[in-house]
């Protein structure tokens, strides 16, 4: 399940110590690992900075698409549909160049749950937007065009890794990590205001209407 949509998930989760940590599968570039596209980390490593130093945390990185394409790599995106539909034959994932990575997607999906199970994760924390690993929004088709187009949706390894009973949140579900934080850090007080991605202004504008796999 989509953590943003289903907080009381959170108060099922065991009571983390430093000695058993929550064990919590990010994003290799929420972790600062230069695994995108282009070699870098897209800017996104302090992220998640106060949350994934805490005691009761370990994070586990990993990218998807770093294992089935490797780094620097064209840019996959999903077309006709979200990971759900990639995985169920429905969609493919085509690079800027019209290249089909759905196989390789396919692959670094199997090969993040497969890392996901060998860890015994308890949830994830992902980069939305990504065809892999989006969880709130992700492209509508190929990003690189003068109108990108966005949908509510998830990536392909977001896909397997619900498919599979492991809760996933975003990087931009402000409300709900702050929730996460809170449980970590008994003295920790989020901001009143924060909003999970689908709350956020941009989202409601130009995305209204239910997401489909919450
Ligand atoms: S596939 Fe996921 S981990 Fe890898 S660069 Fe994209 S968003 Fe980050």
């Amino acid at each position: 399940m989509l953590l943003a949509y289903h907080a009381a998930l959170l108060d099922g989760l065991r009571e983390p110590t430093a000695a058993e940590p929550l064990r919590v599968l990010v994003s290799g570039c929420l972790a600062g690992r230069p695994c995108g596209v282009d070699g870098s980390d897209y800017g996104l490593g302090g992220a998640l900075t106060g949350l994934l130093e805490l005691p009761a945390l370990r994070a586990f990185p990993f990218c998807p698409e770093q294992h089935a394409l490797g780094t620097p790599r064209t840019t996959p995106d999903i077309h006709g549909g979200d990971g759900v539909d990639v995985i169920a034959g429905r969609a493919k994932v085509l690079d800027e160049h019209r290249v089909d990575l759905t196989a390789e997607m396919i692959d670094g999906a199997r090969a993040m749950l497969a890392f996901a199970k060998e860890h015994r994760v308890e949830l994830a924390i992902l980069t939305d937007m990504s065809a892999a690993c989006g969880s709130q929004v992700i492209s509508d088709g190929c990003r690189l065009v003068k109108e990108r187009r966005f949908q509510k949706g998830v990536g392909v390894a977001t896909a397997l890794l619900l498919e599979a009973g492991v809760p996933v949140a975003s990087q931009r579900d402000l409300r709900t990590l702050g929730l996460l934080r809170a449980r970590l850090d008994r003295g920790y007080i989020g901001a009143p205001d924060a909003r999970d991605h689908h709350e956020h202004p941009w989202t409601l504008e130009h995305l209204p209407g239910p997401h489909p796999r919450r």
